[in-house]
């Protein structure tokens, strides 16, 4: 009706139009004839509800979706979804919510026909999960629809059957107040998309992560879906940490760290995950904006962002964060399903949420349980001789581990790393620095395993170093750090500068990074054509080949040219994957006290640049647990 009414309109409009410009046609016949003539026409309401619904219905997920909008925008608290055939052959979407009148019903599957908003400055307030008034006509115009309802205040409710978009019949009917959609045969009338829809399997697993999603965006409501009569989801109202357990796994709820911001009208909160909840394929980053969960780069990037130190380009975080706005920063209706949202101010909501999850990230990644960094520990204990005692303290460092030493003194710039090495060895001799629990049992209490491995004996535990890894680490937040610094690092003068010949495009690539090689310590100069004078290297550099390193650093540099990480970010990667103890590399006991302790000392010492982790924490009461002694 409302589209007769709009056609009529336009109609109208036209022979005004018509009229006014050519004086000279006055006669109807005229027009007729234009109209005739004319390729252009105004569609009928239905094949516009069908090409609408080309935007807003594509398979059966997105009519499991505007269904369950609709329901959590009737207040419903409990929402069951029934599905056959992965949706293609019926879709159902029960709730309890307030429910519609035979008019309303009637209405609600007009074009255009919402109950949401009337005028345009609503637009600017939408509080609502639905307001374009389409879905319904949409979905009708594609499929068979009975559509059952019955209002909060009402004895009985109203049947409506609709096929094609053409209303077969409406009747009363008994039920419960709430409304009650069933959709069926989707895209019977238009085969060329039925054709088009994938296999039952594929579209059944959009149906379910597509309930997962409201599942995750609103806890409080309880939500059941069945598929070919099976219990898939049965979900009681909950929080939101139980609700992430409900719908993923229970092992996901070990693995949350929580995420709380605020900042002027703007709000965030929820869950990222930990390390262990990194993937390397998207899919479990949920972003609520107001509620609505929307399929936004930049805001997820802000929080790949912050991740940044510890997970590379292709790794994914997991998080369920819901960020609340007033609605007038945002612009819903930028997207026929509504799942792209434009900011008013991008750029501030961006970096609010990186700072908060930073913030969330910097609190929680350190601790591994009994491991506390040795600056945190307010006096660090030495090793003082004593024997035996179980240690009593809940610290880092039991006494029988000699404790983070103060910082070695910049080394003299012509010490050769071998001789800084022997120099080392001998201090910690001389000072009875000799990690043993005592003279006589002579237990060991960091070792080397595979020349790979680092074993600590800590309070309740046993951690394992990946030797390389932490060094990596050690590495890479050092060099970040001299990058943002002004000064460089010190360099440790060759005695025998090396020479290295390039090839003419690592040369001119060497040429662009080199103010970057110096600030690290490197010391180098052209010579010559395509050559390069080594003088001088980082002190804390671990190879002894330092052409095989610059070479690796370019080489390695290169390929990380095309991450989305700068400049300085893919320098101290590469040059910290190349500088630092390797796989294979022996190690003396002072050598790897000092990587213990350096380690520590770093913002994020559980993984290195590459996400990857550098600390295993074999507890106590796991040995026990595995040996069967609990
Ligand atoms: P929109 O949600 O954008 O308003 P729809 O076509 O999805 O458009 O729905 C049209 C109208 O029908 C809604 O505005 C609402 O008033 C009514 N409606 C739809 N589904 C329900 C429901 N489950 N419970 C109560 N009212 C509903
Ligand atoms: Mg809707």
């Amino acid at each position: 009706m409302f589209r007769k009414n709009y056609h009529f309109g336009v109609y109208n409009f036209f022979q005004m139009f018509s009229f006014s410009f050519w004086p000279g046609n006055t006669n109807f016949s005229f027009l007729k004839r234009r109209k005739e003539l004319s390729r252009i026409r105004i569609l009928s309401e239905q094949l516009a509800n069908k090409i609408a619904a080309g935007e807003v219905v594509q398979r059966p997920a997105s009519v499991v979706k505007e269904l369950m909008e609709n329901a959590i925008d009737a207040a419903a608290s409990e929402i069951l979804v029934l599905i056959e055939n992965g949706g293609k052959d019926v879709i159902r979407v029960l709730d309890n919510g307030e429910g519609m009148d035979e008019d309303d019903l009637l209405l609600a599957f007009e074009q255009h026909a919402t109950s949401k908003i009337a005028l345009a400055d609503d637009l600017e307030n939408i509080r609502t999960l639905g307001f374009r008034g389409e879905a319904l006509a949409s979905i009708a115009s594609v499929s068979m629809v009975e559509a059952r309802s019955c209002r909060q205040d009402s004895e009985e409710g109203s049947c409506l059957t609709i096929n094609g978009g053409e209303i077969q019949k409406v009747e009363p009917v008994s039920m419960k107040a709430g409304t009650h959609i069933t959709v069926r045969n989707l895209f019977y009338n238009t085969p060329a998309r039925r054709k088009f829809l994938k296999s039952p399997n594929t579209e059944y697993a959009h149906i379910v992560d597509t309930v997962r999603r409201f599942a995750l965006g609103f806890p409080g409501l309880q939500f059941s879906l069945y598929s070919n009569e099976t219990e898939i989801f049965s979900l009681s109202p909950s929080d939101l940490k139980k609700r992430i357990a409900d719908v993923f796994s229970g092992h996901y709820a070990q693995k949350l760290i929580p995420v709380e911001g605020m900042d002027g009208t703007a709000s965030l909160e929820g869950f990222v995950g930990g390390l262990d909840l990194v993937r390397k394929k998207g899919g479990e980053q949920y972003l609520f904006v107001n509620d609505r969960l929307v399929n936004d780069r930049l805001m997820n990037s802000a929080v790949y962002s912050a991740f940044s130190p510890m997970v590379d380009k292709g790794e994914y975080p997991f998080f369920v964060l819901k960020l609340t706005l007033p609605p007038q920063e945002i612009d819903v209706n930028v997207h026929p399903q509504k799942t792209e949202i434009k900011y008013r101010n991008e750029w501030q909501i961006y970096h609010f949420i990186r700072n908060a999850v930073s913030l969330a990230l910097k609190d929680n990644l350190r601790v591994v349980p009994s491991f506390r960094r040795p600056d945190a520990v307010p006096t660090a204990p030495r090793y003082t001789g004593r024997t035996g005692g179980a240690p009593t303290a809940p610290g880092l460092f039991p006494e029988h581990i000699p404790a983070a030493r103060p910082p070695e003194p910049a080394s003299l710039p012509e010490e050769h790393p071998l001789t800084r090495r022997i120099r080392q060895f001998n201090t910690m001799q001389m000072n009875g620095d000799v990690p043993f629990q005592n003279g006589r049992t002579s237990v060991v209490s960091m070792w080397q395993a595979h020349n790979k491995y680092i074993f600590v004996q800590i309070a309740s535990a046993v951690i394992i170093i990946d030797q390389h890894a932490a060094h990596e680490r050690i590495l890479f937040e050092k060099a970040l750090k001299t990058f943002s610094e002004s000064s460089a690092q010190n360099g440790q003068q060759l005695l025998f500068p090396v020479s290295l010949e390039l090839a003419p495009d690592d040369f001119a690539l060497l040429g662009e990074i080199l103010d970057m090689f110096k600030k690290l310590g490197f010391s180098l100069r052209a010579f010559g054509k395509n050559t390069m004078l080594i003088e001088a290297v980082p002190a804390d550099m671990h190879s002894i080949q330092e052409g095989r390193v610059v070479l690796d650093i370019l080489d390695s540099y290169r390929e990380r040219r095309t991450t989305r990480h700068d400049k300085t970010y893919n320098m101290a990667a590469s040059y910290a994957c190349k500088a630092a103890i390797k796989t294979g590399d022996p190690l003396e006991p002072a050598e790897m006290q000092n990587l213990v302790d350096q380690l520590f000392q770093t913002e994020s010492p559980y993984a290195c640049p590459h996400g990857r982790p550098t600390i295993i924490n074999l507890t106590l009461e796991e040995l026990d647990k595995r040996f069967k002694r609990t």
